[in-house]
């Protein structure tokens, strides 16, 4: 990788859960995560009707309950113009600085939901225009699925960052020469703003293998028969995981990774530790002062 980059952010995704044993849990992960004092915290957003809701219901009570910058993750499958308008008008009444802006997926079993845009560098073209929010994008070092040919993905990337797009998240990968790659190409193309590396710890290894195959990451051989290994061994498979993403993230940020987003999967444990193993900080936790809400941006 060739070029330094801006200062460091380390931030944690969650997603909304679905039930109320979910939530109660999900509270708790929460609560010991936000000691770690994140640059912020976000949360996924899915197309369907009951997920979308989930997604506000999620991000506004982190809002209430903690001092984290919670930063929704917004996508142009599933919303029209309009209900993205008044996402963001809620968000913005609530404090929320920050969005990271997709396109989405078509959920297989709900083909027909409205779709505000049809790529994402047009929904932070949008977000850029609506005014008082930074904006995050996704990135995909071994390129997205859908991707004809490298170069086409990366022209593709760039009209995001055209479009406005303050940081980028990397989509999760476990060849770091992907991400250097990937980095020394967009900034051949001019692109400097910070490309955070996601981090996916594989502490379960079937369900990553699965989804894997579904967005594109490669598994390296040797982590696929380490893994496959250990058979059915939850506690193995989690304490090799948290070695491997330990691992890759000293690299990533020794060769220059303007920070790491930490894909928790709602589970505290595997951050936590990877978190010190790193050496990086914590703050004291810090429940949210009673008092006035936070003010809208304006
Ligand atoms: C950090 C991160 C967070 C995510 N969070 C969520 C989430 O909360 N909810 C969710 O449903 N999904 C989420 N995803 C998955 C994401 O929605 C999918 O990968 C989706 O298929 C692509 O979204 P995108 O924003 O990258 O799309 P885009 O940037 O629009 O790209 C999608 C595809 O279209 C091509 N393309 C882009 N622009 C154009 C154009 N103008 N003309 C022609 N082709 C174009 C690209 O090369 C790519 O192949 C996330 C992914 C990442 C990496």
């Amino acid at each position: 990788m060739s070029t330094q980059q801006p200062s460091r952010g380390f931030s944690l995704e969650f997603f909304p859960p679905r039930t109320d044993a979910g939530r109660k849990r999900f509270g708790k992960v929460v609560q010991k995560l936000a000691p770690l004092s994140p640059s912020f915290v976000s949360v996924t957003f899915g197309a369907g009707g009951s997920t979308r809701e989930g997604s506000y219901q999620t991000a506004s009570e982190i809002v209430r309950t903690t001092e984290l910058e919670v930063t929704p993750h917004l996508s142009c499958i599933g919303s029209t113009v309009d209900q993205i308008a008044a996402q963001l008008e809620t968000y913005r009444t609530i404090g929320v600085r920050r969005v990271v802006a997709l396109r989405g997926d078509v959920p297989e079993d709900e083909p027909n939901l409205p779709k505000a845009f049809d790529y994402a560098n047009e929904l932070v073209a949008y977000i850029r225009q609506f005014g008082g929010f930074e904006i995050s994008v996704a990135c995909y070092p071994e390129f997205h699925p859908e991707a004809s040919d490298p170069n086409t993905d990366i022209d593709n990337f760039v009209r995001k960052v055209e479009a406005g797009a303050d940081e980028a998240i990397t989509q999760y990968f476990y060849s770091n020469d992907a991400y250097y790659r990937f980095v020394d190409a967009v900034r051949a193309r001019g692109v400097d703003i910070p490309i955070v590396p996601g981090l996916m710890p594989m502490t379960d290894f079937k369900q990553v293998a699965r989804f894997s195959q579904f967005c594109g990451a490669d598994i390296p051989r040797f982590v696929r028969m380490r893994m496959e290994a250990l058979g059915e061994d939850p506690k193995g498979q989690k304490e090799l995981g948290i070695e491997l993403a330990t691992r890759q993230a000293e690299e990533l940020l020794s060769q220059g990774a303007p920070g790491v987003h930490f894909y928790t999967l709602n589970r505290s444990e595997p951050t936590l530790r990877i978190w010190s193993n790193l050496g990086l900080p914590r703050a004291e936790a810090r429940p949210r002062a009673a008092g006035p809400r936070p003010q809208p941006i304006h």
